[in-house]
């Protein structure tokens, strides 16, 4: 590679809050326009925004979680700009003192082992109105259901290396976000989105290039793509000995490239101060430990414990670890069958595949962790093969009942008896015996089709390790 690649993200997280940043509006997504917005979201003269506590809370969940250190005392700033979007013409956000600072999360781009991306900070901020374009011939509508959400954005340094890394990064922090409890998550809502700062350097290189920040994607599929062509692009000028504009841009999709949107802006332009309407947010004594005892389990600590405790190897471990209810899952399953590497095949194989295929979230997985735990214990214990316990397996998911229901019903349990086999045996020894003198005489190839031979005969239920031992036996 010609250049290095530097990448830092800005990620706004949308809290899962029932009411605003400031006000008691709610915050329930796809409303019809207009009808979440109270005075204190207008910027009606005469009303005062009160912060909301649990945003709050969320924000400081997120700065334990990621090891950064959450201010006692923090303050909201006022951020002054036009847009037909915000009424008020500014944003409450927080600039010289964030709620969090510092911190890390562990990212992982398949193949790679897994690296720490530090944090920068983390603050509290509301949410804007959205423009509508296609909404009214003619027009632009304004919707402010969304102005005053609570958003926590995050920023990270930069040290992501690529657009995948930049891509995981974003996965990392959805994962951790819907994991703690403070986000949804969802994408589509656009409860988590990112602006993208990439610049380029020569190798070797101390000082970082001049950067361009990419705006508003909306999915981890356009960050790695607009990345992309962004690089391209910024590798061109430089290659051609021009200088790159410290600018923001647009991502289009339809065309795959990035185009200006406007000069940079520096801090200077926002003529931030902190807002009179609201004291420093001082959390009160107690706060932060009562919110330590909270936390779960954390994806990191949790892919520890299965590489250790189960023996995973660390790609199954990410895998299992997706989202906490994946992991619940996988454990509940591996803990009723008693074999967990048993229980984390069948989970990223055949029920991923099966929930995938329907386009289903885990939570709603037709077949349930205990029921799953218990077919593979039919596994465990000789009833099934691994071809008719997937056989059971796609029963269940289409509704037929349990795994020992299905098993009887359809007659399936596999034949582990020597005395019912011997007499099959017996049959297909005596139907084939030109294989039988052939093999006699060495060509060990027949061994395959009479092996075959039986399995059909007892409809594919003949336990086939016992089938091999006792055919070599006989023959
Ligand atoms: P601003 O407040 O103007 O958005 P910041 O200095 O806070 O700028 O940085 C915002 C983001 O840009 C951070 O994620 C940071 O890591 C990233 N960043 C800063 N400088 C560079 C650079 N030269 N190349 C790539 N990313 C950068
Ligand atoms: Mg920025």
């Amino acid at each position: 590679m010609e250049f290095d690649v530097v990448i830092g993200l800005e990620i706004h997280v949308q809290l899962a809050t029932r009411s605003k940043m400031f006000s008691g509006a709610s915050t329930v997504f796809g409303a019809s326009p207009n009808t979440q917005a109270c005075l204190v979201d207008l910027g009606f003269p005469g009303t005062l925004p009160v912060a909301n506590r649990e945003a709050v809370a969320m924000a400081a969940r997120f700065g334990l979680a990621t090891g950064g250190e959450v201010a006692r005392r923090s303050v909201f700033a006022r951020k002054n700009y036009f847009y037909p979007d915000l009424p008020k013409g500014y944003q409450i956000s927080q600039f010289e003192l964030p709620i969090v600072s510092g911190g890390s999360v562990e990212v992982a781009v398949p193949g790679s082992p897994s690296r720490q991306i530090e944090l920068t900070r983390a603050h509290l901020e509301e949410d804007a109105g959205k423009s509508l374009h296609d909404a009214m011939p003619n027009a632009t509508g304004v919707d402010l259901n969304r102005a005053g959400a609570p958003l926590l954005e995050i920023v990270t340094e930069p040290q992501l290396r690529s657009p995948e890394e930049a891509s995981a990064c974003m996965r990392g922090i959805h994962q951790l976000v819907t994991w703690i409890g403070i986000s949804d998550g969802a994408m589509q809502e656009g409860s988590l989105r990112c602006d993208a700062n990439i610049s380029l350097k020569k190798p070797g290189d101390t000082e970082l290039g001049t950067r361009t920040e990419i705006k508003n994607l909306n999915s981890f599929r356009f960050v790695e793509r607009a990345l992309h062509s962004e690089i391209l692009r910024q590798a061109d000028v430089l290659r051609e000995g021009g200088t790159i504009a410290q600018e923001t841009r647009l991502y289009d999709p339809a065309l795959d490239t990035t185009r200006p949107m406007r000069d940079k802006e520096q801090a200077n332009d926002y003529r931030y101060f902190p807002d009179p309407d609201l004291p420093p947010l001082a959390l009160e004594p107690g706060f932060l430990e009562d919110l330590r005892g909270t936390l779960p389990e954390l994806p990191r600590e949790r892919r520890a414990r299965f590489r250790s405790d189960y023996g995973l190897p660390d790609e199954d471990a990410w895998r299992l670890c997706e989202s906490r209810a994946t992991a619940d899952y996988f454990e509940t399953a591996g803990k009723a069958c008693g074999d967990m590497l048993l229980a984390a095949r069948w989970t990223s194989g055949e029920l991923a595949g099966a929930l995938n295929r329907d386009g289903l979230d885990i939570a709603d997985s037709r077949v349930s962790a205990a029921d799953l735990g218990l077919l593979l214990s039919r596994l465990r214990d000789g009833s099934l093969s691994g071809k008719l316990g997937k056989e059971v397996f796609q029963a269940m998911w289409a509704g037929e009942g349990s795994a020992d229901d299905i098993i009887k019903m359809r007659g399936l349990r596999q034949i582990s008896d020597t005395g019912a086999l011997e007499g099959v045996i017996e049959e297909v020894v005596a139907q084939h015996a030109e294989q039988v003198r052939q093999y006699r005489e060495g060509n060990t190839r027949v061994f395959g089709f009479l092996v075959g031979q039986v399995m059909r005969a007892t409809r594919g239920q003949a336990n086939p390790q016992l089938v091999n031992q006792m055919l070599r036996e006989r023959l």
